[in-house]
């Protein structure tokens, strides 16, 4: 029987989560629930110089935003608890003491000022080997170096000490990765890696690789930025004697400029004005909020469609998919090799689609509770009206506010420059008289209405097209927007006729 599929997210909670760890969640998601497995919420909060309150938090709500709901995490509980490493610090410290047992591992008392001195001398030795490793470990001071009595004295006087990896010499470590094919390192470019600090705390990779093992993970699918990791960890499999159960590897590409080329960071997305935190974050130190995507105006649903493209295809050209679809469609085999542009234009495109797509009874919301802010109630049926009207021509919910305020506010300004060009007393002298007629016209019949201003029109002799675009700026107070006959519609006869008069009195 194939294993079962267990996949993890495994953030540290070092601030916000930027919206590629997110892409790591989201292909974890679809690669747990398209195989009927689960996926697993691990906190991964060993370093506690990089902790930040809060960020925990923030990494759940980003996911629950995005509808990743991780079977089983700190919040949901599950039966491999707990998930938060801080939670399972005497796991790691036995397995670093079985490590020392079984001679793979050594304690070591080396200050920073003693290995900092040791790679003086061997800078000044030209030796090729600047680390704490095979070549240099016998010049420390260490459990190999020193007696078992001198150790357990420097223990017991409390010198605080390390727990640090014994890695072989000249040994080629190869690990398998779904995404690059063979990965081949020679442990001579490996380091003894402290696995145990003096505080007590596991490192990354003991807490990791014994989590993956303990929590019985499948696959591994994490950044690129993890790949060098990879054959240490292959190493601490195998010194643990798990390299059977060893979890299958896919490093993800990593998401590239806007231009291109180079790692997508903060200073791009600050230079470009777009976000790069699912949510808006509030760094807790500095006060500075960092905008999110959802504050920005982007639908979850469209951040997950386009987050799931940038790395992964479907092979073909279809660029829509749901979650469900997503999960059907997803493979850990199509994803690519080399890194994703991180094209923001494409996440609007996503969101204008959504946003058309979406009923306008679900739009009217956004609607409402933007005109709310700035103190206007509005009706329920107008507003969904006016979603139907102006969901083409927008590409965030806030738009639909910001453009079509003037549904629900009568215009007490308009749009200067368009009406120095644009209204003319002939023009005005139609409207007055279109406006006096108007309580007779069905407004539900759009030709009708048109028609109406059409033969009043040609009856003082005034062309159509000086007509129109004073009618727009009566109704709306500027040039832009969607069919005036809509507009028309949906103000009512009442209601236009008297905007039509106030701006003949007004622009007099
Ligand atoms: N804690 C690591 C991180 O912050 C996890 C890397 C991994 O998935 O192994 O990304």
């Amino acid at each position: 029987m194939a294993k079962e599929v267990r996949v993890r997210f495994a953030p540290s909670p070092t601030g916000g989560l930027h919206i590629g760890g997110v892409r790591t969640a989201l292909y974890n998601y679809l690669f747990a629930k398209k195989s009927g497995g689960k996926m697993i919420l691990r906190i991964e909060d060993t370093d506690r110089n990089r902790y930040v309150e809060g960020a925990e938090d923030y990494i759940m709500n980003s996911l629950e935003w995005c509808a990743i709901i991780p079977d089983e995490s700190p919040k949901a509980g599950g039966a491999f608890g707990p998930y938060r490493q801080s939670e399972r610090l005497s796991i790691y410290k036995n397995y670093a003491d079985q490590l020392i047992k079984d001679g793979k591992a050594y304690i070591a008392f080396d200050t920073p000022e003693e290995i900092d001195a040791m790679r003086e001398r061997q800078k000044a030795a030209k030796s090729s080997i600047q680390q704490y490793a095979a070549g240099t470990r016998m010049q420390m001071r260490n459990s190999l170096t020193l007696s078992e009595d001198q150790v357990s004295e420097l223990i017991e006087s409390g010198v605080p000490y390390v727990i640090r990896l014994k890695v072989p010499e000249g040994r080629e470590i190869v690990v398998q990765d779904i995404v690059r094919g063979e990965v081949r390192v020679n442990s001579d470019i490996v380091d003894d890696k402290v696995l145990l600090k003096s505080d007590g705390y596991p490192t990354y990779h003991l807490a990791n690789v014994v989590d993956d093992h303990l929590m019985q993970i499948s696959h591994v699918i994490r950044g690129e930025e993890w790949l060098p990791s990879a054959p240490l960890h292959a190493l601490l499999y195998e010194f643990l004697g798990w390299t059977d159960t060893m979890p299958e590897m896919a490093h993800l590409p990593l998401l590239l400029k806007p231009e291109g080329s180079g790692k997508l960071s903060k200073r791009d997305a600050d230079k470009h004005g777009f976000p790069i935190f699912p949510l808006n974050w509030q760094d807790p130190k500095t006060g500075e909020v960092a905008v999110g995507f959802k504050e920005s105006g982007y639908l979850p649903e469209a951040t997950v469609n386009f987050l799931a493209l940038l790395g992964w295809n479907p092979g073909n050209d279809e660029e829509i998919f749901s979650m469900s679809e997503l999960i059907e469609k997803f493979q850990l085999e199509r994803i690519g090799k080399s890194g994703a542009k991180f094209d923001i234009e494409k996440a609007k495109w996503y969101n204008e689609y959504y946003l058309r797509n979406k009923d306008n009874d679900k739009l009217s919301v956004f609607l409402i509770q933007d005109a709310k802010k700035e103190g206007v109630e509005i009706p329920k049926d107008k507003a969904v009206g006016v979603c139907g009207l102006l969901k083409d021509r927008i590409t965030f919910p806030q738009d639909l506010w910001n453009q079509g305020r003037f549904f629900f506010v009568i215009p007490t300004e308009y749009d200067e420059k368009f009406a120095r060009k644009k209204w003319t007393a002939e023009g005005a002298e139609v409207l007055k008289e279109y406006a006096q007629e108007l309580d007779n016209v069905d407004l539900n019949d759009k030709e009708a209405a048109k028609q109406k201003l059409y033969d009043v029109s040609s009856k003082h002799d005034v062309g159509f097209g000086k007509v129109m675009p004073a009618l727009r700026l009566a109704l709306t107070g500027s040039g832009g927007g969607p069919d005036i006959f809509d507009i028309m519609k949906i103000l009512g006869n009442h209601e236009s006729k008297a905007r039509i008069l106030r701006a003949i009195d007004v622009l007099a």
